[in-house]
């Protein structure tokens, strides 16, 4: 994963974007990228999943992005929320169930 998030960072910067990466923009980049993904299961399920899969990419490198522009480390970020996920949907509660935390 190191490799890869060093892979994405020197892409940004050989091409000198880092100066369009702020947390705004890429807060929109994410969404329109989430958009582009969710188009594919737009009317039916029959979706390619190289296609989803080119679009899951794009949200995932605007991710890595976002953590480098807010100066976060996105291992950090995702265990301290995972922390939070596993207090709030604790296993003997959640399992099997799709209801909201404060449903269950
Ligand atoms: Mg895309």
């Amino acid at each position: 994963m190191k490799e890869t998030i060093e892979r994405i960072r020197k892409f940004k910067d050989e091409r000198d974007w880092a100066q369009f990466h702020t947390p705004e923009n890429l807060a929109k980049a994410i969404n329109i990228e989430s958009g582009e993904l969710l188009e594919h299961f737009l009317w039916d399920n029959n979706y390619n999943k190289k296609e989803v899969c080119d679009e899951l990419a794009d949200v995932l490198v605007y991710c890595v992005h976002m953590a480098d522009s807010l100066n976060v480390d996105i291992e950090e970020i995702i265990n301290k929320k995972m922390d939070k996920n596993e207090k709030k949907y604790p296993v003997e509660k959640a399992r099997g169930s799709s209801k909201k935390y404060t449903e269950l």
